[in-house]
């Protein structure tokens, strides 16, 4: 078989064999396909497409591409749930104590983050003493003291996707559905979840930034999810405003301990609930309930201090450090600015992406793989969508660790409230209200 073969029959429209993806991912894993042969065909992909069986062994061949979790040992089914990417997003230290609260056991692996989204790894090691990487050997044991394990994603993890993602990302073919769909689900399956929820994000916080986008990409990763036999349920969740009230790592974190203790915000009560309330079916743990009483015990549980004991339990099982105040963290936030409005009227949209990147700014995230986080740091949205404002009012507050080199650059400090200023569209009229759960598809 020839690899330029490969690329011509994708360059002109045709289907490719099993064979022929095999022999592709192969070549790409064990380096004998150079990177520009191996973008000649991802270009062909993006262009031409693929049909659904050439979606369903790509997927597999970069599950199979290294090595895969064998999860037989938690002695149920196992779930698990992706989000494609938000800015706030704090949907994981949610959902995990709180299905464990049904019985869902639950092995997370999950990354760190970059770019304008945050990680989920990078919010979890704001705690003191919380040990993120934890070896797979050591899972089982986790799983029976604490009922779920949450660790960073090992690069022995379908490789050939690692390969393949990071030459998108500088070719110009990231922007494909049978490309992301077979990353992200070759991720899940080598993870070795019999179910997966995917928690699929629209708007100008999120990589797909319209709704048929997301629906595209929620349906392609449902079909892919079915013909590898893993029941796999999308919801489509408004990414056009920051989640909740917080971004950054220790601010996001005291928000998931505000939501534990009855005090989170409406839009992380909704998403999170709909995405708990569908692991735990799929996992066969909602047995009696239906949809409605579902959804009502799971927001009863993050009101009433049943969810906060198995988050306690987690962070504990895993050396976090907490007292009587809850989770101790690794930085005090410290208030440096806050983002006053210029003009009155109403929030009519924010560039939610925007904040996301000024967020790293201020240093809640990498710019590079190698940069060191500022755990303080963040902001904290006071105006969201909809919000009356005047003039003068507070938008935004932005916030730095105790230890930030920002603290003596108020130039910088300026420019960036700035730029948060800027993404904020305000109007003389109110803006139609989005739901934060705009659709669920798939295996309900
Ligand atoms: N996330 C992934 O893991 N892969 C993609 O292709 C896009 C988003």
């Amino acid at each position: 078989m020839n690899i330029v073969d490969i690329i011509l029959d994708k360059r002109y429209g045709r289907v490719l064999s099993d064979e022929q993806i095999r022999f592709f991912v192969k070549g790409v894993t064990d380096r004998s396909i150079p990177d520009y042969q191996a973008s000649a065909l991802l270009m062909a992909i993006v262009i031409n497409g693929m049909n659904e069986r050439e979606m369903t062994t790509l997927t597999m061949e970069m599950a199979d591409s290294g090595e895969k979790n064998d999860l037989s040992f938690v002695g149920d089914v196992t779930v698990d749930k992706h989000s494609t990417g938000g800015v706030g997003d704090k949907i994981t230290p949610i959902v995990m104590p709180l299905c464990n609260s049904f019985g869902v056991n639950i092995v997370k692996l999950s990354g760190r983050g970059l770019g304008f989204t945050g990680g989920t790894v990078d919010k979890f090691s704001s705690i003191e003493g919380f040990n993120i990487d934890i070896p797979k050997t050591k899972f089982p044991e986790l799983v029976k003291s604490a009922g779920m394990v949450i660790s960073g994603q090992t690069p022995d993890l379908a490789p050939a996707d690692k390969i393949l993602y990071s030459l998108r990302d500088v070719t110009g073919t990231v922007n494909s559905i049978p490309l992301i769909a077979s990353s992200i689900m070759s991720k899940k399956i080598a993870g070795g979840a019999d179910a997966i929820v995917l928690d699929v994000t629209t708007g100008s916080g999120a990589f797909m930034k319209t709704f048929e986008e997301a629906r595209q990409i929620a349906d392609a990763m449902i079909r892919i999810g079915r013909s590898t036999g893993r029941k796999t349920v999308a919801v489509i969740t408004d990414m056009d405003q920051p989640l909740g009230r917080y971004c950054g790592n220790v601010l996001e974190m005291k928000e998931v301990y505000d939501t534990f203790r009855g005090r989170g915000e409406k839009d992380v009560i909704d998403v999170a609930s709909v995405i708990a309330s569908k692991m735990i079916k799929l996992a066969g743990k909602a047995e009696g309930l239906s949809d409605e009483e579902l959804d009502k015990e799971c927001r009863a549980r993050l009101a009433d201090g049943r969810a906060l004991a198995e988050y306690i339990k987690l962070i504990r099982s895993q050396g976090g450090v907490v007292n009587e105040d809850g989770p101790v963290y690794k930085d005090e936030p410290q208030l440096i600015y806050d983002v006053k409005a210029k003009t009155s009227g109403f929030v009519f949209s924010m560039k939610a992406n925007e904040i996301g990147h000024c967020s790293v700014e201020l240093g809640a995230g990498r710019v590079t793989k190698e940069d060191d986080i500022d755990f303080g740091a963040g902001i904290k949205i006071l105006k969201k969508r909809g919000s009356a404002v005047r003039e003068g009012d507070t938008l935004c507050s932005l916030y730095v660790g105790r230890n930030s080199g920002l603290l003596n650059k108020p130039e910088v400090v300026e420019r960036i409230a700035d730029r948060v200023r800027d993404a904020y569209e305000i109007s003389f009229s109110r803006p139609m209200t989005i739901r934060p759960v705009i659709d669920v598809l798939g295996d309900k």
